[in-house]
């Protein structure tokens, strides 16, 4: 059975009091909530507060991005293992926004990937196509070229301790979400390629999160396709209460998934 995930991804938003402020009004709305695992993503500067607020609560920390070494000398960069200590368990690997502003690049964040297992992190590999790639009908080789390049080289059992975004990028921050069909039909294919790459049974068990433009008023057809195992969650999960009830509705969909 798989427990439905929902992630929060602050990107460049919120300094230390904002984030905490936000961090405690998330806290406060989800008091009571089950089914449902919750994971909150600030900026670096922002984790050691936001995890402050966490402590004792349900809610997980993790970050939006991790270089592959543990030290060294790369400027501005932040290591797993700085992380770790700092109370995260997740952390975002291969975004569009790494992928489009940072030049991040398949092999690249497969070392990412590898450099955050190897810590004890869950990493959250996002993959998904632009909108030009989906209307010259691409959508699947893009997707399979992101995981098998993010995935490349991992055993079954490293594979099994992942977590994959379908983050279709023209629907990153547009308002326009994909359909629930749209999403299923590429969440299904992720989930056949990662049999491929480990096992049925790692694929069955993998949680699969849908991201791009999640809403309240559109979460509810979206966590209703079994396919479908959570999302992560930007512009609204800037808002608590948007944020807490985007939560509710995907815990109160039905704890775990077939
Ligand atoms: C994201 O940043 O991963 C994301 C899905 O953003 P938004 O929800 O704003 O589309």
């Amino acid at each position: 059975m798989r427990t439905p995930l929902v992630v929060a991804n602050w990107k460049m938003h919120g300094t230390c009091a904002e984030a905490r402020t936000l961090a405690l009004g998330v806290r406060e709305g989800l008091q009571g909530v089950e089914g449902v695992e919750v994971v909150l993503c600030p900026p670096f500067t922002a984790l050691a507060a936001v995890g402050g607020v966490l402590a004792g609560s349900r809610l997980g920390l993790g970050a939006q991005d991790a270089h592959w070494e543990a030290a060294g000398a790369f400027t501005g960069a932040v290591s797993p293992a700085m992380l770790v200590e700092l109370g995260c368990r997740v952390v975002i690997l291969g975004h569009s926004e790494r992928r489009q502003h940072f030049g991040e690049r398949d092999e690249m964040i497969n070392q990412k990937v590898r450099a955050a297992l190897a810590h004890g992190l869950t990493p959250i590999l996002c993959v998904g196509e632009r909108e030009e790639e989906r209307e010259r009908g691409a959508t699947f080789a893009v997707v399979e070229t992101q995981l098998r390049g993010g995935l490349a080289g991992l055993g079954a059992a490293e594979v099994a301790r992942v977590v994959l975004a379908y983050e279709p990028v023209w629907a990153i921050g547009t308002g326009r979400n994909a359909t629930p069909e749209q999403a299923v039909e590429v969440h299904a294919f992720l989930r056949g390629l990662l049999g491929e790459a480990a096992s049925k049974e790692v694929a069955q068990a993998a949680r699969i999160l849908y991201g791009g433009s999640v809403k309240p008023d559109n979460v509810g057809p979206l966590i209703a396709e079994p396919e479908i195992d959570g999302g992560l969650v930007g512009g609204a999960s800037l808002r608590a209460p948007e944020f807490a009830a985007i939560v509710r509705t995907v815990g109160a969909a039905g704890g775990g998934r077939p």
